[in-house]
């Protein structure tokens, strides 16, 4: 297990933008990073399962969680609630784990202000031209529906500035490639290494 207390990483992108794919092999590559499973009102889609994509909930359920304080942050989006359940994120990131939220700007806002060392990274398409293309490809809507959430994902883009990363998805293995730079360059800031590497470093120094 780590020696170190986890990062925690806020993952933004509009829908289309590969950010599920792109999550999904670097926590294949990078065995000390996990990503945290939000709470959904929103109905399960087909291939979906219930605790690994999302825990889906009623909105009774999620109100009562909301209620008892559970949630760290929660957002409305396309009118279903999404919410991160806090005590997970905390114990994941206490046994020494990096953690990724793959949550909106407004969750991202939310997660920054109680947690400012979280470091933010957003995922955008190479153009608006490719991310249509990958609305369409899906399959699973119409043109009204592809058209609302274009307009959806330009609102989420114009959120990019908040963020301190920002990814390009043209080719993926270049943008996981991008991530695991990411990753890898905030395991070596100085004070993590310290954290790490507490026995070297004051052997080095005796
Ligand atoms: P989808 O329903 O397509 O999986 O996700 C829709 C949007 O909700 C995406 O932008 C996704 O990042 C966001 N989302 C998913 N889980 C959470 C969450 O726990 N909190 C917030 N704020 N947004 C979330």
């Amino acid at each position: 297990m780590p020696a170190t207390t986890g990062t925690l990483y806020i993952v933004s992108a509009p829908s289309g933008a590969g950010k599920t794919s792109l999550v999904k092999a670097l926590i294949d590559a990078l065995p000390q990073v996990r990503v945290s499973v939000s709470h959904t009102t929103r109905g399960m889609r087909p291939g979906e399962v219930d605790g690994v994509n999302y825990h889906f909930v009623s909105r009774e359920s999620f109100i009562e969680m909301l209620d008892r304080n559970e949630f760290l942050e929660h957002a409305e989006v396309f009118g279903n609630l999404y919410g991160t359940s806090q005590r997970w994120l905390e114990e994941t990131l206490a046994e020494g784990y990096d953690l990724i939220l793959e949550i909106d700007w407004q969750g991202a806002q939310q997660v920054r202000r109680l947690m400012p060392q979280a470091r933010s990274i957003f995922i955008l398409p190479p153009t608006q031209q490719a991310l249509r293309q990958r609305l369409t490809n899906r399959g699973q809507d119409s043109d009204e529906v592809i058209e609302r959430r274009m307009r959806e994902a330009v609102n989420e883009m114009s959120h990019y500035v908040e963020y301190d990363y920002l990814v390009i998805n043209d080719d993926f293995a270049t943008a996981l490639d991008d991530l695991k730079a990411i990753f890898r360059a905030n395991q070596l800031q100085q004070g993590s290494q310290q954290q790490r590497h507490a026995d070297l470093l004051s052997q080095l120094l005796a």
